[in-house]
């Protein structure tokens, strides 16, 4: 038997529909990589989107079908999401720092039929084409005389567009995971895992957003569908702020002037931003919350934005998980703790929200407890969680119960809170006892003088493996290896110390942002300590 209430298919088309209806005239901002700045409203991405649907019907685009982007943060770029899944299509959004090879193979496996792309990245498009098998049609977001660009596109077209229908688990989005051994494995979300995520993200614990808000996603729309920011903003009618340019100088004074309270974005991003404060005095404006997620949030990171009177919320997740898996939010006794104490509360990742649910394992499988003191094999499921890659000849890589290995290794603390200790494949055995490499890179990174740290595990003849720290210097500083000794004894076991410290320019980052661990252990895997 049915209930009694309506079908009303959770379509993210409907997220766009509302958000024209109810807050249509709340700006939304771009700043485009030639420095222009541009203004429109709720209303006018909802035109344009229709717009976008109805040029891309006219170029045979159907339903299912894939359409990709290699763009920056901007308007178009979201009027081109929107436009593609109106037309229940599938908006494929693809990283361009990925290197040659993953690009032509992640455009050829989803077979997308359109490319929209920023002129910035058009040397890309240039030298990619030949190998590209299946995009018939190439549209530059940016105007360029000469050249039939997005805006041509959608010039001629009305706006008078219905969405198409369909089912709420049909696709509407393909994202690759940057795929750090093997090919690049495609995660295909949902109408329903979309919309679910946004309302849920939306809320007070985890992003805190609202009518009043004026949201930046700092993290590229390209990573994780900007962590879902663009579907959760409309949903609550937020202003939203889009920057192509991510030089910290630029980011500091539009977040000023356009007056933006929330942003989100990976550790990496922030410290730039934050150098770049601290260097000139520059003023970051009215930021009442700040995210951060992609990779540990570093205590020392936490504590400069507290001090700026800014809450901090330590996102954990993954593109499997459309990403949100938990978020650190304040607990009902907050006030009772002390400044350290909460601290020590925000370089966790967090609680899971309802539609998330977490579990840690041992290798034989086996469920472990929430004691806060275990460390196991971090497992998820819910209804934004994977269950099979796109295209996956080797099935589910969730199990029976839908319980999918994030690959992370975690503890999982009485309160529910979550704590990454790390990823699987980073971990430090030493002796048979696992040393956290995050907790050293973090701890490093609180040493005055040091600007980033990676700690990866080289061969020792008695431990098995012994952690070697590698060490960027701050710009003008000559911190040395005692300095730094000296300061991770105060914060993590003394068998855990590093046995050497090495100085170095620069470390190498995935195309997220990310410390790029695998190629700094193949650079450092027959490296002799002593
Ligand atoms: P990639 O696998 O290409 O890095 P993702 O962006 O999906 O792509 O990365 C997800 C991984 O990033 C997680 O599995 C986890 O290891 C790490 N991660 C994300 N957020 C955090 C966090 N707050 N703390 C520690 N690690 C994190």
């Amino acid at each position: 038997m049915l209930g009694g209430m309506q079908d009303w298919p959770l379509r993210v088309t409907r997220i766009l529909d509302h958000a024209e209806r109810e807050h249509g005239t709340r700006d939304i901002v771009s700043l485009y990589a030639d420095g222009t700045r541009t203004r429109t409203d709720w209303r006018g991405i909802a035109h344009d989107s229709r717009r976008v649907a109805q040029a891309l019907e006219r170029l045979g685009i159907r339903r299912g079908e894939r359409v990709a982007t290699l763009a920056m943060n901007h308007a178009r770029h979201l009027a081109a999401w929107y436009g593609t899944i109106g037309v229940g299509g599938v908006i494929h959004t693809i990283n361009p720092r990925l290197f040659d090879d993953q690009l032509v193979y992640i455009a050829n496996h989803a077979e997308d039929r359109v490319l929209f792309y920023d002129a910035a990245f058009a040397p890309i498009v240039e030298r990619l084409k030949p190998h590209w098998t299946s995009i018939e049609h190439f549209i530059c977001f940016d105007p360029a005389p000469g050249r039939e660009g997005f805006e041509d596109l959608i010039a001629g077209e009305s706006g008078d567009y219905s969405w198409v229908e369909g089912d709420e688990r049909d696709p509407c989005m393909l994202c690759y995971t940057s795929g750090t051994t093997g090919n690049p494995k495609g995660v295909l979300y949902e109408h329903r895992s979309t919309v679910l995520e946004a309302m849920v993200i939306s809320s007070g614990d985890v992003f805190d957003l609202r009518a009043s808000a004026v949201v930046l996603p700092v993290v590229p729309m390209f990573h994780a569908a900007a962590w879902a920011l663009p579907f959760a903003s409309p949903m609550v009618g937020a202003k939203m702020v889009f920057s192509a340019d991510y030089t910290p100088s630029v980011m500091c004074d539009l977040l000023r002037e356009e007056r933006v309270t929330h942003t989100a974005g990976v550790p990496t991003v922030w410290l730039a931003l934050i150098n770049h404060v601290e260097s000139t005095g520059a003023d970051p404006g009215n930021l009442k919350i700040v995210h951060i997620g992609g990779a540990a949030a570093p205590r020392a990171m936490i504590e400069w934005f507290r001090g700026r009177g800014i809450r901090v919320g330590h996102a954990w997740g993954m593109t499997e998980m459309s990403p949100l898996g938990t978020c650190g939010a304040p607990p009902a006794h907050w006030e009772e703790l002390g400044d350290e104490q909460q601290l020590d509360y925000l370089c966790r990742q967090g609680r899971a929200p309802f539609g998330v649910e977490l579990r840690i394992v041992d290798d034989a499988g086996n469920v472990l407890p929430r004691d806060g003191i275990t460390s196991g094999r971090l497992q998820a499921r819910g209804p934004w969680v994977i269950q099979q890659y796109f295209q996956d000849q080797n099935g589910p890589i969730a199990d029976a119960d839908g319980w999918f290995d994030t690959g992370d290794v975690a503890i999982l603390h009485p309160d529910g809170v979550m704590q990454i200790t790390d990823r699987a494949k980073d971990v430090i055995k030493s002796g048979g006892e696992w040393i956290s490499s995050i907790e050293l890179e973090n701890a490093a990174i609180g040493c005055p003088g040091v600007a980033e740290a990676a700690a990866v595990a080289v061969p020792h003849p008695k431990w098995d493996e012994r952690p070697l720290l590698l060490v960027v210097r701050k710009e003008g500083s000559d911190v040395g290896p005692d300095a730094i000794r000296a300061h991770l004894a105060g914060q993590v076991a003394k068998w855990w110390l590093p046995d050497e410290i090495l100085f170095v320019e620069s470390l190498p980052h995935t195309a997220t942002g990310k410390l790029l661990k695998t190629a700094i252990r193949e650079q450092y895997k027959d490296y002799r300590l002593g």
